[in-house]
């Protein structure tokens, strides 16, 4: 299969739109896999993933497509037909969480299925992925899924596409991945207007490192997309980065589960095993290449950029070892979570971890839980805030409990990253959304009806003020039926201060934030009432404040008073009185102590959570 019939693409959509389930049809249709499976969404591997409906780890398979017995309409005059065409698709995570993720697996395209639900039509991440896309030069086939439900509305989707993007909708195609209506027309598509891939056999081999993962019994096996040359089982291979050399001992392609086939042309997409002992020495985006010669590297992706951090710590402060032992598996496979050693003094020992975004994060956590068992208390999220100082040094607070101010050091200025927004909204709900935008010091940047009753509404927001609770807001606004997406814009300055909440004069440290001067009392003054709620009264009193630097913005006194747990008992029971003295001091256990305020278990767990 040289590389004038082979055809690498993605598909990509807003989640819900129908991604895996065409994708699951394309493979049937081609015998990649038995049709009812039993499995359906086959690349969506993880159980987090089919759970919601989102992929998190992009996958490949490659199918094999005899363009002129399946395509009856295909003349036979066409230079195309009557040959076998090697089909790689490539999965995108669905969310531009991802977009790095989204980015890498592009990088291996040369066209891309845009998906789009027939009645739902455009949604905010439809347009992200879009951009993805475009901006790396691919081949959009729009493909308007679903036209069997009661309510598409086809004609309107591709007004949509038209006026968004200026895509000719004589070019969309009609499909119902349900009942299989116009899928016949996708894979032709697919071979006529997606260009082959562009690499030259004769020249030295350059392949580029997609992806990893770590597999129990065969050790870390690397996703490449050979763009020159050519790669044979036993081949020496190095790496640009690393300067390692590896020999080849497995090659092939995953149909759809790996299936060796000694060697990898120019334009395919497979995988090798090479005796890496850590996913961490497979740098995605690097260029390997045969040990003896060498190459212009190939351009790699952009690194990973951690924009939401928080602090993960074992529920049970006593089982650090194990909360250490499922993070280090859980990252042997994503690397795209940054992870250090923090020391809380409320919390005890735990990490802090930077995530792509805020779908990265729950996705960890969920993972954290369902795959390895570990009960976790995880922080408020934060965002990275850069601080600079008279002195001309400068520092990245990831935590807002590290940010203290040093006597002799005045601050010059504070950033803060912020994103662009986009909102795609049916009408009605355009005066709420632009009220909460507001709210969270958001900036109109567009303000477009995409047909006669869906809006499109871009925001300039600071990250802070999306990471918490803006979702849900936007969503339980609108019904649900807003959605939603952001991606990098960079720093902005603001007037940022540190919000300490003190206790007795003792600040909690896991509880302090980072918040627009301007909010600094309506946050405090949220904590500060929801502290009161949790925290049991003291045998003297408690002072709960949120404190600015000397200046307190909110403050609740718990007045003392002296629990009993003696006074239910009647007479002189005396088993049950030691019984209930132990309770209590099992009770005590589950205390964190902040100074010489005990505060529950609970009331992390509550507080954080945002409840
Ligand atoms: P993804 O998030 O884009 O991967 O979407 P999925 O493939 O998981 O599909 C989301 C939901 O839509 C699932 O319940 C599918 O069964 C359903 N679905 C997918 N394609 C069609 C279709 O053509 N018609 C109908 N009626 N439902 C579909
Ligand atoms: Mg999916």
């Amino acid at each position: 299969y040289p590389p004038d019939v082979t055809r690498n693409f993605s598909i990509i959509a807003h989640i819900d739109h129908g991604k895996s389930t065409l994708a699951d049809r394309l493979l049937e249709l081609t015998g990649t896999i038995k049709k009812g499976h039993g499995q359906p969404q086959y690349l969506d591997k993880l159980q987090v993933e089919r759970e919601r409906g989102i992929t998190v780890k992009a996958q490949t398979a490659t199918m094999f497509y005899n363009y002129m017995r399946e395509n009856a309409e295909a003349s036979c005059a066409s230079p195309l037909a009557g040959r076998s065409y090697l089909l790689n698709l490539i999965d995108t995570p669905g969310h531009v969480d991802f977009s790095y993720e989204v980015s890498r697996s592009l990088a291996a395209c040369q066209g891309v299925l845009l998906v789009v639900d027939a009645a739902q039509g455009v949604q905010a991440q439809t347009v992200a992925n879009f951009y993805l896309a475009f901006e790396a030069d691919l081949t959009i086939i729009p493909v308007i899924n679903k036209i069997d439900q009661a309510n598409a509305e086809p004609d309107r989707v591709k007004e949509q596409l038209k006026s968004l993007f200026d895509l000719d909708p004589k070019g969309a195609l009609l499909t119902s991945a349900k009942t299989g209506e116009g899928l016949s027309k996708v894979l032709p598509a697919v071979v006529e207007r997606i260009p082959s891939p562009k690499g030259l056999i004769a020249s030295p081999l350059r392949m580029l490192l997609l992806d990893s993962h770590y597999d129990e019994y065969r050790g870390v096996i690397c996703h490449v997309a050979v763009v020159d040359g050519m790669l044979r089982k036993g081949d020496k291979i190095a790496s640009t980065a690393t300067r390692q050399s590896y020999e080849v001992m497995d090659v092939g392609i995953m149909h759809p589960e790996l299936t060796p086939t000694g060697l990898l042309l120019t334009g395919q997409v497979g995988y090798i095993v090479t005796g890496m002992r850590s996913t961490h020495e497979a740098r995605v985006g690097d260029t390997l290449h045969h040990g003896q010669t060498s190459v212009t590297p190939l351009p790699g992706f952009k690194p990973a950029k951690h924009m939401v951090f928080a602090g993960v710590y074992p529920a049970d402060g006593s089982d650090f070892e194990a909360l250490s032992h499922a993070i280090e598996r859980l990252t042997c496979n994503d690397a795209s979570v940054s992870v250090t050693k923090e020391t809380s003094g409320a919390l005890g020992m735990g990490f802090r971890c930077g995530f792509l975004g805020l779908l990265h994060m729950d996705v960890f956590h969920q993972r954290l839980e369902q795959e390895y068992g570990a009960q976790v208390i995880s922080t408020t999220p934060t965002v990275p805030y850069i601080f600079e100082y008279t002195d001309g040094s400068k520092i990245t607070v990831q935590n807002p409990a590290m940010l203290s101010s040093q006597p002799g050091k005045r601050q010059t200025s504070a950033r803060e990253p912020i994103v662009i927004a986009t909102i795609v909204t049916p009408s009605e709900y355009v005066g709420g959304l632009i009220t909460l935008c507001c709210e969270r010091r958001g900036v109109q940047l567009e303000y477009n009806f995409i047909d006669s009753q869906r809006v499109l509404l871009k925001y300039k927001l600071p990250l802070r003020e999306i990471v918490v609770d803006f979702y849900d807001e936007l969503k339980s606004m609108t019904s649900g039926y807003a959605s939603f997406d952001y991606e990098d814009a960079g720093y902005q300055e603001a007037d940022l201060v540190k919000l300490d909440i003190m206790l007795n004069g003792q600040s909690v440290d896991a509880l302090a934030s980072i918040v627009h001067s301007s909010k600094a009392q309506y946050f405090g003054r949220k904590v500060v009432d929801k502290l009161r709620k949790v925290i049991e009264r003291h045998m003297f009193d408690v002072a709960i404040q949120a404190v600015v630097g000397t200046r307190v913005v909110a403050r609740e006194t718990l007045s003392a008073m002296r629990k009993n747990v003696l006074a239910k008992c009647y007479g002189g029971d005396v088993s049950r009185k030691r019984k209930l003295l132990e309770k209590q001091k099992e009770g005590k256990k589950r205390m964190k102590r902040v100074g010489s305020v005990d505060l529950p278990q609970e009331a992390f767990h509550q507080l954080l959570q945002n409840k």
